[in-house]
């Protein structure tokens, strides 16, 4: 039986959804966004199959209905949605990266007989918009459904079977606690790292040789913080609670570190450094098995390449050879913390895998993949 699914907002996330669950030959996706051309584009690239003149439109014939529009727009399209006459048997559901909101604003819909269960796929890019959406983007990683108190374990099943095309490891967590795990492995990252970068920034005005040293390790540590800032806004905003309190753990806790440099206390402060390395050596590793985790990770190769001309075009000729596209190159400067001067990115582990094996079988350079 065809299977009427709507995606309102076709973005990154709307997009990569929308040609992971075209793979069902059974699924026929309707899309609208509020940009004409995201949806031009989206028709034109056989992302959806139809385009709807207004989110209402869209949602009113379908049996799945999935927002993936910024998290302030879906609650104010959630609020709307109990007048746009969607059949009785929909199912709601969202891609939002905080839920809380998003759950509030679905009671409405809820008290009106619909069902709506919350989601969140946790896996991005750095990129937005159609032109960025991929259909291998939900692979291997966490997608997390939460459905609200009462939710009949036959429609959130309705909904794992539709989005088990996508590959992702569905998981089902409370809307707080998702809130309030993301606010620690995603959200608060963010803001740190964003922090960190405000202050090299600051530290470039009075020395501005900084900026080069920031190359290697300083730059993949705060990569983050290069993630669209409007975004951010929006997820930060709406988990504000969950962040102030994160906040208050870490001031408490650098006022801690304080102290014991301060005190000049070396045990103490080899202790905080192996507490952390032991807890984070053990940490599931999100590069070997291509699943994406919380943060955005690029899949990357770092390769000790010896500083001659030619080295670069002799990498890229070889990856070409094999047919693996590359996502990025550079070359790390600073080398203190990081293996390997050049990195080279690619889309999936699976593409850097294949081409760490063609480059140890065509070259005799070390690599490493971190
Ligand atoms: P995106 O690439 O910016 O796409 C969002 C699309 O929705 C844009 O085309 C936008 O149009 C459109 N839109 C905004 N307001 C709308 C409205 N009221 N009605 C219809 N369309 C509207 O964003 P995204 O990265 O796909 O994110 C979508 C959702 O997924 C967000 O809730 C985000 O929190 C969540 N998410 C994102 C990531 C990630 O890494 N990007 C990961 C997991 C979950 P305009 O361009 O005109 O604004």
């Amino acid at each position: 039986m065809t299977q009427h699914v709507a995606i309102i907002g076709l973005g990154l996330i709307g997009g990569s959804l929308s040609l992971a669950l075209k793979r069902r030959p059974d699924v026929v996706i309707t899309g609208f966004d509020r940009s004409y051309k995201a949806a031009d584009e989206a028709y034109r690239r056989g992302i959806i199959d139809a385009v709807a003149p207004s989110a209402a439109a869209a949602a009113r014939e379908a049996d799945f209905v999935i927002f993936a529009v910024p998290v302030a727009a879906a609650v104010s399209l959630l609020r709307e949605a109990p007048e746009w006459g969607m059949k009785e048997s929909v199912i709601v559901t969202d891609t939002g990266s905080t839920k809380q909101p998003i759950m509030q604003a679905a009671a409405p819909l809820l008290e009106k007989g619909v069902t709506f269960i919350g989601g969140h796929p946790m896996a991005g890019s750095h990129k937005s918009g159609i032109s960025a959406a991929i259909g291998h983007l939900f692979e291997n990683a966490y997608y997390i459904l939460t459905p609200p108190p009462g939710c009949s374990r036959e429609e959130l099943d309705k909904l794992e079977t539709l989005l088990g095309v996508a590959q992702a490891k569905l998981a089902v967590l409370d809307a707080e606690e998702h809130d309030s795990m993301t606010a620690v492995v995603s959200h608060f990252p963010h803001i740190i790292a964003s922090s960190l970068v405000n202050l090299l920034a600051d530290e470039e005005e009075r020395r501005p040789f900084i900026r080069r040293l920031a190359a290697g390790g300083f730059r993949d540590l705060t990569r983050i913080a290069s993630a669209d800032p409007v975004m951010w806004r929006d997820i930060t905003m709406q988990n504000k609670d969950e962040l102030t309190a994160q906040l208050d753990r870490w001031t408490a806790e650098m006022q801690r570190v304080r102290n014991l440099l301060q005190d000049s206390d070396p045990a103490a402060v080899e202790q905080f450094f192996d507490q952390a390395k032991q807890f984070r050596d053990q940490l599931p590793t999100v590069s070997r098995d291509t699943a994406q985790g919380a943060l955005y990770m690029p899949f990357d190769l770092h390769i000790d390449v010896p500083d001659h001309p030619g080295v670069i075009s002799e990498i890229t000729r070889i990856l070409a050879a094999h047919e693996i596209s590359l996502t990025n190159i550079r070359i790390v400067e600073t080398r203190t913390d990081v293996y390997g001067i050049l990195v080279v990115s690619f889309r999936s582990a699976n593409e850097r895998d294949t081409a760490a094996h063609v480059l140890g079988r065509e070259t005799d350079y070390s690599m490493q993949i971190l």
